[in-house]
C-alpha cells in the first residue's frame, strides 16, 4: 500500500477524497493523523499556490507522497470574489449567510466553483490537476450542511434543480470542482503506481 497524506485539517474534504480514490492501494492518511497538527498557513494569492504551499509542507514534513486541494467560489456580480479568499472573507460570519447577504438584490447569480488539487513527492516532483463547475448562488440555503463544506447549502450546479447540499455524496463528487480534479489525480496516482509495480 502507497501511503499517501492529504494536507487538512477538513474533515469534508478527506471524506469526498476518500471516496473518490476508494479501490486504489493507497492508504490515505489526514494531515492530523500523519501527526501535523499546526495549520499551514495559506499566504498564496492563488488557489494553485495555496495548494502547493500545503502539498509542498507536508511532503517535506513526512517524507511521503503528499496531496492538497484549495477551492475558491468565485461569485461574477462580486468581481469574482471571494475566490482564493473563500475560507476568511467573512470576519467570522457563518459563510452561507454572509454571502446571501452581500448578494441580497443583485440579479445576476452567476458562478463556479475552481479547486487545485496538488500532489508532491518528496523528490520534489509536482502535478496540478484543476476542476471548475459553472452555477448559480441560490436566493436562501437549501439541504443538509457538510461539516465544513459551508457553500454547498447556496450552490446550485448548472443544469440541476438542487443545491450541492441537495445531493448525494456521489452525486456531488460526481460533478463537483473538486471531484473532476481529483479523478484526474486519480488517474495520474493509478498511471504512478503501475510503473512502480512493473519497476519492482
Ligand atoms: P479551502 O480550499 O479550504 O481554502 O476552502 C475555501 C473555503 O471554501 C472554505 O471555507 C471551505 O470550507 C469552502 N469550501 C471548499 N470546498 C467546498 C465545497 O465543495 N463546498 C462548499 N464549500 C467549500
Amino acid at each position: 500500500m502507497k501511503k499517501i497524506i492529504f494536507a487538512t485539517h477538513n474533515q469534508g474534504k478527506l471524506k469526498e477524497m476518500k471516496s473518490i480514490l476508494k479501490g486504489l492501494p493507497v492508504e490515505v492518511l489526514s494531515a492530523t493523523e500523519a501527526g501535523i497538527i499546526e495549520e499551514i498557513e495559506e499566504t498564496g494569492t492563488t488557489c494553485q499556490e495555496n495548494s502547493l504551499i500545503k502539498s509542498r509542507y507536508v511532503a517535506k514534513k513526512t517524507g511521503e507522497w503528499a496531496i492538497a486541494d484549495d477551492t475558491g467560489l468565485c461569485i461574477d456580480a462580486l468581481g469574482g470574489k471571494p475566490g482564493v479568499y473563500s475560507a476568511r472573507w467573512t470576519d467570522g460570519a457563518p459563510h452561507a449567510d454572509f454571502t446571501l447577504e452581500k448578494m441580497k438584490g443583485i440579479e445576476n447569480r452567476n458562478s463556479y466553483f475552481l479547486s487545485i488539487a496538488s500532489l508532491v513527492k518528496p523528490n520534489g516532483e509536482e502535478h496540478v490537476f484543476e476542476g471548475k463547475i459553472n452555477g448559480t448562488i441560490t436566493t436562501e440555503k437549501r439541504g443538509v450542511d457538510r461539516p465544513k463544506l459551508p457553500y454547498d447549502l447556496i450552490f446550485q450546479p448548472e443544469g440541476y434543480n438542487e443545491t450541492f447540499a441537495e445531493m448525494s455524496d456521489d452525486q456531488k463528487n460526481s460533478l463537483s470542482h473538486r471531484g473532476k480534479a481529483f479523478q484526474q489525480m486519480r488517474q495520474f496516482i493509478e498511471a504512478e503506481l503501475k510503473l512502480l509495480t512493473a519497476k519492482n
